[in-house]
């Protein structure tokens, strides 16, 4: 298998692959942050505070198995293209691998077992019985078809079939994928198997299996675990102002939440740019905008701003729910909020950590705050088996009480080993998966 970060390459300034998310120029080289490597790093910190046993330490760090495929897909124009694809099931210790499935033109294998791994110490956190899984195919699913998706998800499945199943692996929504893409997977598998198979994936549609609650809830989990971490730190949210790096899914709907509980936003950016208004943003209003205009770009009351302006802003609360490596040690020093929520999977490296630490910005850990998604796949997969749904206020009272008590867990943690959210986030997640290799035993 290869691995794109293994050897520094060097990058031509205009390049395709170039993408600020991940790049680091030492001298005249440039070299790709190894996402796998910043969750390696994270592991180890916590693993020495911990100071447990070495060789179960090597030995659930490690993904469990990696997938690589190619998959020819037929488009509109009756020509094939080659798509190439990952799986990867990190840890099944807990329980069957669990984690989304990525539509990105820069997925990587590096990417996918970082964010396998961050899946399998989000559910520890969290406390639900799942390890940690990854898919990702090497696509920008904004330039194909409804057809081309759909050939592209049903060839994924039929490729990795037996990777998949309700105690083996179970994929979900993440970046440039929704219910449409978990219905045709859903579809897909059960074809194959000649019976109805719902809880082989969550997030689907809710006539087709899905759960109530499930599309907002990694924003409602941002929400809750910056509400918690106000209520710690002493912050009235009523009174608090916040910029959000990403309005996708997550950070659309975290900023919702929180606006509902009266934090003004100052700064919201997508893709397309960065809008500004010191007197506040109505977070209602810009997602009716954003559902019209396609772009935020163009709000009334704001201006367009740099994105930078976004991370740099002077606000209480900031939540990156983009992509990775978004603060890094060149621009964390410039980072002037009081609480950074996590809404995205690795946005910070674990350089830019040490400096937020240094300077007494408190951040809510990926693993702890967008642990809400995973939480309520969960709760679809426990519906699916069961045959018996629930309505949604008892799914968000579920969701509130498990992030609710992971972000008590989490901060116990902190506090009596002195460490940042993040380390005491390991260490908790650890701790959790060592226990259940210890009683399982080593099967060699
Ligand atoms: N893709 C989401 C995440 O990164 C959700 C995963 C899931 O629900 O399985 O947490």
């Amino acid at each position: 298998m290869t691995n794109s970060t293994k050897k520094p390459v060097s990058v031509k300034k205009n390049s395709k692959r170039r993408h600020s998310r991940s790049i680091v120029s030492r001298k005249n080289l440039t070299i790709p942050i190894s996402v796998f490597g910043n969750v390696m790093k994270q592991f180890d910190a916590a693993a020495k505070k911990l100071k447990m046993d070495s060789s179960i330490m090597d030995f659930i760090k490690m993904p469990r198995r990696s997938t690589i495929v190619n998959l020819p897909v037929r488009m509109d124009d009756g020509s094939f293209k080659m798509f190439k694809a990952y799986r990867v099931q990190h840890s099944i210790a807990r329980g069957p691998a669990k984690g989304g499935l990525r539509y990105h033109p820069d997925v990587t294998l590096d990417e996918v077992q970082a964010l396998a791994s961050w899946m399998t110490w989000k559910c520890a956190v969290v406390n639900i019985p799942f390890g940690g899984g990854k898919g990702g195919v090497v696509c920008d699913p904004n330039k194909l078809s409804e057809g081309e998706l759909e050939r592209l998800t049903r060839r994924y499945v039929a490729d990795m079939i037996e990777l998949f199943g309700p105690d083996d692996d179970i994929p979900a929504p993440d970046v440039g994928t929704g219910p449409k893409v978990m219905a045709w997977f859903m579809d897909t598998y059960a074809m194959r198997e000649n019976r109805s198979v719902p809880g082989v994936v969550t997030g689907k549609p809710i006539s087709l299996g899905g759960s109530l609650g499930r599309v907002e809830a990694t924003g409602r989990g941002v929400m809750l675990c910056t509400r918690e971490a106000a209520k710690h730190l002493k912050i009235d949210l009523s009174q608090a102002t916040a910029a959000v790096q990403g309005f996708g899914n997550v950070g659309s709907i975290g900023a919702k939440l929180l606006h509902d509980l009266g934090v003004t936003f100052t700064h919201v950016s997508d893709v397309h740019g960065a809008i500004h208004n010191p007197k506040g943003i109505n977070i209602d209003d810009l997602i009716k905008y954003l559902h019209a205009k396609k772009s935020i770009i163009g709000f009334p009351g704001t201006k367009t701003v740099r994105p930078d302006a976004v991370l740099f802003a002077k606000v209480d609360i900031l939540i990156p729910a983009a992509l990775e490596n978004v603060i890094t040690e060149k621009n964390a020093d410039k980072v002037r909020a009081r609480i950074v929520a996590e809404g995205a999977n690795g946005p910070t490296t674990p350089e830019a950590d040490k400096i937020l630490a240094k300077n007494n910005i408190f951040v809510i850990p990926d693993i702890l705050c967008n642990a809400g998604g995973v939480t309520v796949s969960y709760f679809e997969w426990v519906q699916n088996r069961i045959g018996y749904f629930w309505p949604e206020d008892e799914v968000n009272r579920r969701l509130e009480e498990k992030m609710v008590a992971a972000f008590q867990d989490v901060l116990e943690v902190s506090k009596k080993n002195r460490a940042t959210m993040r380390i005491a986030g390991f260490m908790v997640a650890i701790m959790r998966v060592v226990d259940v290799v210890e009683q399982r035993g080593i099967y060699s």
